[in-house]
Parts: C-alpha cells; structure tokens; sequence
C-alpha cells in the first residue's frame, strides 16, 4: 500500500520531474487532483511537468496553468521534444516552440525539453536526433532557458554536442538538468563543469544500482536536484505502484543517507537547487 503520509517533517520537496498528465494515471483511476493531494500530505510543495512532443507539451502547459495553488502546490511545465519523437520535429514544431517561449512566465514554462539522444531504443535515426537537439540548444540559448535532458547509450554524441556548445559560449551559464542521470562518473563530472545539474529519482533507490549512487556521493551538493519521473522509475520500497511525486521523499531519503546528512537538510538544499535552476523562488 501506498504510505502518502511517509514524510511529516517541516521541510519542502520539490519534484522537478513528473509527467503528471500521463495516460496511466487514468487506467489507474487517479485524476491531478488525488496527485495534488498526496502531495500535499507528503511535503511536496513543487512540481515541475516535463514534456515529450507537441501535445505533451500543450497537456504540461494547460495542466501547470489550471491546477497552479491547487492544495497549496506550485506548478511549472516545460516544452519539448523528446529524441523518441525526433522524427516528427518540423518547422512548425520549432514555430510552436518559439511561441510557447515567447510569453513563458505568464505559461508556467521554466524550461525547454526533454531533449537530447536515446540510443537505446532508437525511435527517431541517430543522425535525426542529434539534428534536433543541437537545433533546440539554440531556442534553449535564444531564449535564455534552461533545458532538461533525456540521455541514454548517447553519452559520447551527447557530451561532443554540449562541448560545442560550451566551447562557442551558447550555453547558458546554468544550462540545465541531466534528468534521470543514468551516465558514467567521469561524464556526470563532465556534465557539472558545464553547469549542469544532475537529476536524480528512483533508481538511486535500487539496491542492485551501484553506479547511481557512487554519482551522488560524487556531485557537489549546489548541482543536485532530485525527482520521480512519475509514471515511472517508482523508488523503492513502493516498487509495483505507479509513480507519483509523493514518492520523491524517499528519493530524497536515499540521497541524505549516501551523502551522510538528515532527510530535511537534503529536502532544503534540493528544494532551493530546483528553485535556482528554473529561475523561480
Ligand atoms: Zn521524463
């Protein structure tokens, strides 16, 4: 069973990942507002939902806008283009890009993405990808917001394209989020020179996961932020439950225990790192 009132300390959580408007929670009978609610009882003050295509985009927008305050929770969403959905990427889906940043703040939207490569399960050609993500490091740049990033198998082109950008100064100075850090020590560190945060969820909470936490131990505390990706990467022990950001405690939870500090300490700085990284407080 899920446990909603895992957490009942004072601090503030922020999960800066969740795909709140997804399909599942529907066959799961669960609406925004159950979500919202557990929330609440879990300390998670903030929620930032991330988009994938056009329409998770739309669906991340109208949902930070409607349910804003709702229970007390602050809401942000972002627009993007996921590399699964890379093929689709036409020059009317960098016009609605363009648009949805033009008058960002008034629409909640505190970042561009997911973008970036997925090799793994190569849904759009490797070349299609990198194409489309350079290309949206250029809106990111042009619209001086942060990106959020959807790495996997991809580290090496991934890592060539950022360095590019780095190099010719069109990186923000807080560039953005490695979301779901699934890479390599040595890159994660590559990842924090740039100025990227790296983001961590539910697989820092497997014990069969060596390489996640020896990353946490790693990254310095300023570059850390943490989330659920809900609907999926559930943490442990709710494992076989749908993912909803009233998990994000126990991410947090797992991050106090391996960087040797108490679950509020962790909660604070996580929570002011996420605020600092989307330019909000
Ligand atoms: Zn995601």
């Amino acid at each position: 069973m899920r446990d909603p009132v895992y957490y009942s300390g004072s601090a503030e959580f922020f999960d800066t990942h969740a795909h709140i408007y997804d399909r599942k929670y529907a066959d799961c009978n669960t609406n925004v507002e159950d979500i919202l609610l557990r929330c609440k009882s879990s300390g998670v003050t903030s929620v930032l939902i991330p988009a994938d295509n056009e329409e998770t985009s739309g669906l991340a927008v109208d949902l930070a806008m409607k349910y804003d305050g709702f229970a007390g929770i602050t809401l942000y969403s972002s627009v993007g283009i996921h590399p699964h959905e890379a093929k689709t990427y036409t020059e009317e889906t960098e016009d609605f890009l363009r648009s949805s940043l033009e008058d960002r703040k008034e629409k909640r939207i505190m970042a561009l993405g997911e973008i970036g490569l997925d090799y793994y399960y190569d849904l759009s050609e490797r070349s299609v990808q990198r194409e489309v993500f350079a290309k949206q490091l250029e809106i990111a740049k042009e619209y001086d917001v942060p990106v959020i990033l959807h790495e996997r198998d991809a580290t090496g082109d991934c890592l060539d394209i950022l360095r590019r950008f780095y190099r010719e100064g069109r990186l923000r100075s807080l560039p953005g989020v490695c979301h779901c850090c699934s890479c390599s020590l040595e890159a994660s560190q590559e990842l924090v020179k740039m100025g990227f945060y790296i983001g961590f969820d539910g697989p820092l909470t497997f014990k069969n996961n060596k390489k996640t936490p020896e990353v946490a131990r790693n990254t310095p505390w300023d570059r850390i932020v943490i989330e659920t990706d809900s609907p999926y990467l559930t943490p442990e022990p709710n494992r076989g439950l749908i993912n909803e950001p009233c998990h994000v405690p126990y991410v947090c939870a797992r991050l106090a225990e391996i960087k040797g500090v108490t679950i509020d300490e962790a909660a604070q700085i996580t929570y002011d790192n996420g605020k600092m990284l989307y330019g909000v407080n």
